[in-house]
């Protein structure tokens, strides 16, 4: 069924994308009004994308009653092997093996297209739910905004999120009312890109692309087991390697970005430049039997795609704001992008569910309260990413992070992961649930402890601790291994 225009709903949000569902899901299930628009034809294209899913994302989506389901389609990563250039091994890490432990919920990688199926099969009224639907113009005055579609359809609400992605139409809006008075004028912006605001360049120069990614799905590979990882580390292109439910392998390969890919926003299915990519890393040894190769003779997909990274200036005007990759981009390294999207999708709901009287002073303030809570958290993730990748790609001046690596222990990586996952939003208006509680509990009583012995632990800084320490300090009680 299609919704009439010129309805009115408390919440627009344009794109249906993991940030755009996540939210239409929490709002469903708290009884807010919403529409959502996306652009594309159907929800959960395969773009031939992997999604890894980390304990702080699946912490809500659990709270949506999605875990189950999530945990049938994936298995928990097991192992990452660190290997030089030269194929030998720098050091073989299993910290992803004890999350369900230390949190409650593991690491796990599936499709992206399967995420978005299982997040718009939740919805349970999918009538708000409008493809090929694609946002032309925000018109905003102090009663409502109003979102007008290319094809001429419109609709008002109370406030617009934008989770349209990396190169969000409605941040471009947010950019133009950013400091206009709003009780003066209604005015309009427009979305489309012959109009760029003014001050685009601010979150261009901000998120400039300096990478470039070949990522692609293969079917299973003789030699690599479900569960186990890869990281090259090497100063030309490299590779990130995932094997998932039944063998399925999701990899990356990642090159400096050349003046070509910047013409490039979106991925492309260049086939010249696809192959070039594989060939140039098709003799990189992941086990004795198996190298790059090996995966690529057996890809299903591949894409190309430049990496932006950063955060957008400013996340909100007046009635609108941004959430997901449209806020904060990151590179797929610490596989963090739509954990915080889903993240700030459940902050943001929090803070609406707080306001009492839906007028422009009570919107905004929710609007800037979500960005207080999120920003902090959206910046170490996206700074922890493109280190990471960096490292990998053995840029100048990040030698030192992959020459740590032989040294961190078991103790340093779990730390690392905890200082990470702290601070981690959740639906606040949803009850928890008990692996939630695990999370909690374990999270709260590791810090209490550790900040008693040490002192408070400030932003991401990271105490460093012996092995025995730290399995004192978290209670630990399983096997685990250096
Ligand atoms: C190669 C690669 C690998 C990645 N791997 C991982 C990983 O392992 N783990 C992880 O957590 N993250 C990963 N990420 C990041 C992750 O994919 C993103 O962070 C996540 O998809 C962001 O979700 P989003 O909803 O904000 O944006 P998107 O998923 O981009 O969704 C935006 C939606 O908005 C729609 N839209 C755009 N414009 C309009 C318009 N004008 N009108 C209506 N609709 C519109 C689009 O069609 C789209 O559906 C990876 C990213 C890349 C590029």
């Amino acid at each position: 069924m299609s919704l009439p225009n010129s309805r009115h709903f408390r919440v627009a949000i344009v794109g249906g994308g993991i940030a755009g569902l996540t939210l239409a899901l929490i709002l469903e299930r708290t009884g807010v009004s919403f529409v959502l628009w996306e652009g594309h034809e159907s929800i959960a294209p395969e773009i031939g994308a992997g999604i890894g899913l980390l304990p702080n994302g699946l912490r809500i989506l659990d709270q949506l009653g999605l875990l189950g389901e999530i945990e049938s389609r994936t298995v928990p990563l097991q192992i990452w092997h660190h290997i030089n250039s030269d194929g030998m091994a720098i050091s073989d890490v299993e910290a992803h093996k004890h999350y369900r432990h230390a949190f409650g919920y593991g690491s796990r990688f599936l499709r992206r297209s399967e995420l978005l199926q299982i997040l718009y099969g939740a919805i349970q009224n999918k009538d708000p739910v409008m493809t090929s639907t694609r946002l032309s113009n925000i018109e905003e005055s102090e009663q409502h905004s109003k979102i007008v579609s290319i094809d001429g359809r419109w609709v008002t609400a109370d406030i617009v999120v934008g989770a349209d992605g990396v190169h969000s139409p409605v941040r471009r809006c947010v950019e133009l009312f950013v400091g206009r008075d709003m009780s003066e004028t209604r005015m309009a912006a427009v979305a489309d890109k012959q109009t760029p605001a003014p001050d685009l360049a601010n979150i261009r120069s901000a998120r400039e692309a300096q990478f470039a990614c070949v990522f692609g799905i293969s079917s299973p590979v003789r030699g690599l087991e479900a569960g186990e990882c890869f990281a090259v580390y090497r100063r030309e292109a490299t590779i990130l390697v995932l094997t998932g439910k039944g063998g399925i392998v999701f990899w990356f390969v990642f090159e400096h970005r050349d003046e070509a890919d910047a013409l490039t926003e979106q991925p492309t299915d260049d086939t010249a430049d696809i192959e070039n990519a594989g060939r140039s890393v098709a003799h990189l040894q992941l086990t004795t039997s198996v190298t790059f190769g090996d995966i690529f003779a057996n890809r299903t997909s591949a894409r190309k795609t430049v990496l932006d990274e950063g955060l957008a200036t400013h996340w909100s005007a007046s009635r609108m704001v941004i959430i997901g990759d449209a806020a904060h981009t990151m590179v797929p390294h610490l596989a963090m992008g739509a954990n915080q999207a889903i993240e700030s999708a459940a902050a943001l709901s929090n803070e609406l569910l707080r306001i009492h009287q839906w007028e422009l002073g009570g919107i905004t303030g929710a609007i800037e309260r979500y960005t207080q809570v999120r920003r902090g958290r959206a910046a170490a993730a996206t700074n922890m990413a493109g280190m990471i990748c960096r490292a990998q790609l053995c840029c100048t001046g990040y030698d030192h992070i992959s020459s740590s690596i032989p040294r961190l222990k078991f103790a340093d990586w779990m730390v690392r992961a905890l200082v990470g996952f702290r601070g981690a939003a959740m639906v606040e208006s949803l009850p928890r649930t008990k692996r939630g509680q695990y999370f909690d509990e374990k999270m709260g009583r590791f810090f209490e402890r550790l900040e008693h012995r040490h002192g408070q632990v400030e932003g991401g800084k990271m105490p460093g601790l012996s092995n025995e320490e730290f399995l004192d300090i978290f209670d630990w009680a399983v096997d685990w291994k250096n």
